[in-house]
């Protein structure tokens, strides 16, 4: 029996606030403080990408190899904004311009490498501890990048527990069963039940297969993952898993020290108790965009532009949401067809639409704390943070009803909003018949301009969503339980 606190140790590709291209950052970044509350020790090993290493100060060097797949490579061990950080230093990898996973829109070709590297790494971490005598009692993988760790645990023979969440199914890390050898991969192990995917190798899958446990991050989403519409071809895998209690979901909370906005600085203070100057950041949101005063409620959207993301029914929707009084404004990047289709919204209402391309962290606070909605229209949605910050932020939520959107919001029926439980307006529930569409988020706007229209209702209904409860306390426990199951 083990006296010393247990430890964990997170691998993933992304870290918030040092690296992040979506919520999978936010999260790896979160919940250490979490379970820091309940005994668990968290280190996050990462790669260290071009320039991350300036971003963290002193570093000391606590693993290496001369021949990391082909060059040499350090980890670094070093704090930032209080996270515990093991990064991985392999210029031959990771010290190139570009994003994590890809420059000017293509992926690096050697991303199966890189990332093998990285899971390389973690079960090295995990069996052997680091040079200042640190080993984990269990290992937290995110997603196919961090994907290999439980199968590298497996061949050498190591019984290091492992969890597996998955934040997002439809990237599963694929690529030649010719690479299995470099990647140091057993060819044996090349079937159906475990590392191939219709005659690929699929990093998810293995992680999906090999690892100790199974999370996804929404109780809806661990359902769906077992159907073909959002399993992505590993329906079959997920469907094992849960019928053997061995996947759920676990939703996410927000870091509630970054996103309060009494304390935040990219807005002027309010609260749930005292929610005056919401009207200011209101203001200061249209000023900022040139928008006019609209009669009805100001949307925000801030996202990632795919079609997951269901931009395109936000494309159909908009003109009439404006027309019955609406102000939108748009802040995100990706799909050039969906920045262009954006672009020419706006120049159509250029006093009640606003967009701005790119990622912008502090616009993106400054947009939650001005708008009365947050509009989430995804097709499908493992859990999603943007209508947890509308909440906190009395950015009332329309959502589609799927995945983690239908977990954390609640519909304004007449019924719920005499309860005094309605949260938000959700559409296309599959469980009533309802299909996600542009007809669905049309009716839900159409509900919300109606409602915004009796002050006292609105009112009423943002002060609920403002006081709902999103932090990390109650999903951090159901971690610490699974981790301590998972040693047993
Ligand atoms: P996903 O991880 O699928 O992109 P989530 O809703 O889980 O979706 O997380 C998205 C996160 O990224 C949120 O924190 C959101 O505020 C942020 N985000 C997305 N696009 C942008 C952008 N263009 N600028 C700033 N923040 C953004």
């Amino acid at each position: 029996m083990s006296h010393h606190q247990r430890r964990v140790l997170s691998v993933a590709s992304e870290c918030a606030p040092l690296l992040k291209t979506g919520g999978l950052a936010d999260v790896v970044g979160a919940l250490p403080a979490a379970l820091a509350r309940l005994g668990w020790q968290s280190r996050i090993l990462m790669p260290a990408y071009r320039g991350m290493l300036d971003q963290v100060g002193s570093t000391s060097e606590v693993w290496h190899d001369d021949d990391l797949f082909g060059g040499p490579a350090v980890v670094r061990s070093g704090t930032c904004h209080g996270l515990d950080l093991l990064l991985l230093d392999a210029p031959h990898l990771f010290d190139r311009p570009g994003g994590p996973y890809n420059v000017d829109g293509r992926d690096h070709p050697d991303n199966p490498v890189r990332f093998a590297a990285l899971s390389w790494v973690g079960a090295q971490v995990a069996i052997h501890g680091t040079a200042d005598d640190w080993r984990p009692d269990v290992v937290h993988v995110h997603d196919w990048q961090a994907g290999l760790v439980p199968s590298y645990l497996k061949y050498a023979g190591s019984d290091v527990p492992t969890l597996l969440t998955i934040h997002n199914i439809a990237f599963q890390g694929m690529f030649s069963p010719e690479q299995l050898d470099h990647l140091r991969l057993p060819t044996w192990d090349f079937h159906s039940e475990s590392l191939e995917y219709h005659g690929h190798v699929s990093t998810l899958k293995a992680a999906m297969v090999h690892a100790t446990r199974v999370t996804t991050v929404s109780p809806t989403y661990a359902e769906e993952l077992t159907t073909p519409e959002f399993g992505f071809g590993l329906e079959g895998v997920a469907r094992m898993r849960r019928d053997r209690g061995e996947m759920l979901g676990i939703l996410n909370g927000i870091d509630t020290t970054v996103w309060d906005p009494a304390t935040d600085p990219s807005v002027i203070p309010y609260s749930a108790a005292d929610p005056a100057a919401k009207a200011e950041n209101r203001r200061a949101l249209l000023d900022e965009f040139s928008l006019d005063e609209p009669m009805g409620p100001l949307a925000v959207v801030v996202t990632r532009l795919t079609h997951q993301k269901g931009v395109d029914l936000l494309l159909e929707t908009l003109p009439r949401f404006v027309e019955a009084g609406g102000a939108v404004v748009v802040l995100g990047s990706g799909d050039p067809a969906h920045e262009h289709g954006l672009n020419e919204l706006s120049s159509r209402f250029p006093r009640s639409v606003g967009v701005r391309i790119g990622y912008d962290e502090p616009l993106s606070h400054r947009m939650y704390a001005g708008g009365d909605l947050v509009l989430v229209p995804s097709r499908f949605e493992p859990c999603g943070l943007t209508q947890l910050y509308g909440l906190r932020y009395g950015a009332v939520p329309v959502v589609a009803a799927t995945g983690g959107l239908r977990d954390t919001v609640v519909d304004a029926t007449p019924a719920n909003l005499a309860a005094g439980t309605a949260t938000g307006f959700t559409f296309g529930d599959p469980r009533q018949g309802g299909i996600i569409d542009a007809g669905g988020l049309s009716f839900a706007l159409g509900r919300a301009v109606d409602l915004y229209a009796d002050r006292a209702a609105w009112l009423r209904l943002r002060e609920t969503t403002m006081r709902e409860s999103v932090d990390w306390d109650t999903s951090a426990t159901r971690y610490a339980d699974l981790f301590a199951e998972m040693m047993r």
